[in-house]
C-alpha cells in the first residue's frame, strides 16, 4: 500500500499526506477536538479528475472514504481512522460573474473565500456566520446565517452543481439538467458525490446595520422574550440570531446578533432590542457585510464539541424558562445555546424545490456543549442531550443535519426531510452511490 500511495501522490498535482509527513498532524484535525482520527492518507486534490482518481484508489484498496471541505462538521465526518480523506482544501477558487449575478465556488472554498470574492463586486449570497466554515458542506445541509430572512437558506440560492460520483463520473445538475439531483443537494448532504463546483445566485448588498447586543444577569429572560417578539413582527429585511451562555461567575449572558438591510436608518425593531431590559453592551452600528461576517468568529480546533439541535414551531415563555434552567444545570459554563430564526424568505420558497423539510419551523435551537478537558467529555455530552430533551416537546421536523453528531439515529435524519422526501433521496442515492461509498455523512442509505 505504501508503494501505491506514492504512485497516487505522483499522479496528482495536489499531494498525498501520510502519517510521516510534517503537515499530516495539522491536516487530519477537525474543528471539533473530540474527534481524534488518524487516516491512512489524505489526498489533497486540485480538480475533479484528481477527486475521481482518489475515489477510485480508495475503493480499489478497500479504504473507507471521508470527504473534507472546511473541516467544520461537528460529527467529524471529514476524518476517518485508517481510511482515505479526499481533501478539497486546495480547491477554493470562487469565480464571480457580476453581470449575471452568479458565483461559482470550488468544492473546498470557505465563506471567507466566497465573501471576499463576491463582496469585491458588492454582491452576496446568504452563507454561514463563521468565515472558516466550508461553503459546500454548509450548503448541502441547508445553510442558516445573517441573511436568512432576506434571501433564504443558502441551498435555496444554488442554481447548479457539478459532482464526481463514487463511480468516477462527472455529473452536472441545474434546473434544466437532472433537476432531481439539484433538489437532493438542497439539504441531502454529501451523499450523492463529491461536489467540485456549486453555482450560486447573488444579490446586491454591501452595508448592513448589525453587530452584537449583549445582555447580562436578571434581564436575560426579558431580553430573550424581546428577541422572540421582535423576530415575530420583523420584515424580511431583518435576520436575527441569539446565543445564551454563562460567564465564569455563573451569570447568564445573552448575545443577540441582528442584521438589518432595509432602508430605515433607525428601525423600530432594532430600537426595541437596544432598549430591552438587561442590556449590558451595544455594538450595533452601520457596517460592511464583511464586518458583520466577523461578529461570531471563534477559534479553529481549540475545544471539544457535542451539539444537538431541534427545530421548534414557537419559542413560548415556558421554553425560554427551560433553556435558562438548562444553562445552569451543569454547575459550570456548559457551552452555548444557539437560537437561529427561520422567519422570512425560507418560508416564501416553493418547498418542493428542496429535499429539506424544516421550513415551517420558527427557530432552530441548538444545545452546543463545548469544553477543553477530556475528563469532562461524559458530563458535557450528557448536558447537550438533556438540554435537547428539554427542547423536544416543542420540536418539529427532526434536527439540523449540519449540527448533528455521528450518533444521531436514522429516524431523526429521516424526520429532517419527511418520509416521502427521504424515500426519494434513498432512490437517488441508489442511482448515484449504490455501494454507499460516501457514507461518512448524515447518511441516506441507498434503496
Ligand atoms: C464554527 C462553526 C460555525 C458554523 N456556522 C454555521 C452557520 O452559520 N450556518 C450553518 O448553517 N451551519 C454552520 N455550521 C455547521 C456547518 O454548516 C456544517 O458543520 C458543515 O457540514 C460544515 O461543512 P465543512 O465543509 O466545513 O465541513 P467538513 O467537515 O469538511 O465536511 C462535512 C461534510 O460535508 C460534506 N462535504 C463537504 N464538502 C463536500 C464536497 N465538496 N462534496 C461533497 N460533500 C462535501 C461531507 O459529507 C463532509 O463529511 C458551523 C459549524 C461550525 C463548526
Amino acid at each position: 500500500m505504501t508503494k501505491s500511495l506514492v504512485e497516487l501522490g505522483d499522479s496528482l498535482s495536489g499531494d498525498v499526506l501520510t502519517p510521516s509527513d510534517r503537515e499530516y498532524e495539522r491536516a487530519r484535525l477537525c474543528f471539533n477536538l473530540l474527534i481524534d482520527r488518524r487516516p491512512a492518507a489524505i489526498a489533497r486534490c486540485v480538480n475533479a479528475e484528481e477527486v475521481a482518481a482518489a475515489l477510485a484508489f480508495g475503493q480499489a484498496h478497500g479504504l473507507e472514504i471521508a470527504v473534507r471541505g472546511g473541516g467544520h462538521n461537528p460529527a467529524g465526518h471529514c476524518a476517518v481512522d485508517d481510511g482515505l480523506v479526499v481533501d478539497l482544501s486546495r480547491m477554493r477558487n470562487v469565480a464571480v460573474d457580476p453581470a449575471a449575478r452568479l458565483a461559482t465556488s470550488e468544492g473546498g472554498a470557505t465563506w471567507l473565500d466566497f465573501d471576499a470574492a463576491t463582496q469585491a463586486h458588492g454582491l452576496v449570497t446568504p452563507g454561514g456566520v463563521v468565515g472558516s466554515t466550508g461553503v459546500t458542506g454548509l450548503t448541502l445541509g441547508g445553510g442558516i446565517g445573517h441573511l436568512t430572512a432576506q434571501y433564504g437558506l443558502t441551498c435555496d440560492n444554488v442554481v447548479a452543481a457539478e459532482l464526481v460520483t463514487s463511480g468516477g463520473s462527472l455529473v452536472s445538475t441545474s434546473d434544466d439538467e437532472d433537476p432531481e439531483l439539484l433538489w437532493a443537494l438542497r439539504g441531502g448532504g454529501g451523499n450523492f458525490g463529491v461536489v467540485t463546483r456549486l453555482r450560486f445566485r447573488l444579490h446586491p448588498l454591501e452595508r448592513v446595520i448589525g453587530g452584537r447586543l449583549e445582555y447580562a444577569g436578571d434581564g436575560v429572560r426579558d431580553a430573550l422574550r424581546a428577541f422572540r417578539d421582535v423576530d415575530a413582527r420583523a420584515g424580511s429585511d431583518l435576520s436575527c440570531q441569539a446565543q445564551l451562555t454563562l460567564d465564569e461567575a455563573m451569570v447568564p449572558k445573552l448575545v443577540v446578533v441582528p442584521c438589518y438591510t432595509g432602508p430605515d436608518a433607525d428601525p423600530e425593531e432594532l430600537r426595541a432590542l437596544r432598549t430591552a431590559r438587561g442590556l449590558a453592551g451595544d455594538g450595533v452600528r452601520p457596517q460592511t457585510f464583511l464586518d458583520q461576517q466577523r461578529v461570531f468568529d471563534p477559534g479553529y480546533g481549540v475545544d471539544r464539541n457535542y451539539w444537538k439541535s431541534h427545530f421548534v414551531r414557537e419559542l413560548p415563555d415556558e421554553l425560554i424558562d427551560a433553556l435558562l434552567d438548562r444553562l445552569t444545570a451543569l454547575g459550570r459554563p456548559p457551552g452555548a445555546i444557539l437560537i437561529e430564526s427561520l422567519r422570512g424568505a425560507p418560508k416564501d420558497v416553493d418547498p418542493t424545490t428542496a429535499a429539506l423539510g424544516y421550513r415551517d419551523a420558527a427557530f432552530n435551537i441548538s444545545a452546543m456543549a463545548s469544553w477543553l478537558d477530556p475528563a469532562l467529555d461524559e458530563q458535557h455530552v450528557a448536558w447537550a442531550r438533556e438540554t435537547a430533551a428539554a427542547i423536544e416537546p416543542w420540536a418539529i421536523s427532526g434536527g439540523y443535519a449540519n449540527y448533528m453528531q455521528a450518533d444521531e439515529p436514522l429516524e431523526r435524519v429521516r424526520a429532517a426531510f419527511g418520509p416521502e422526501a427521504f424515500d426519494r433521496l434513498r432512490a437517488l442515492k441508489g442511482r448515484y452511490d449504490p455501494g454507499n461509498v460516501l457514507r461518512r455523512n448524515q447518511n441516506i442509505p441507498p434503496l
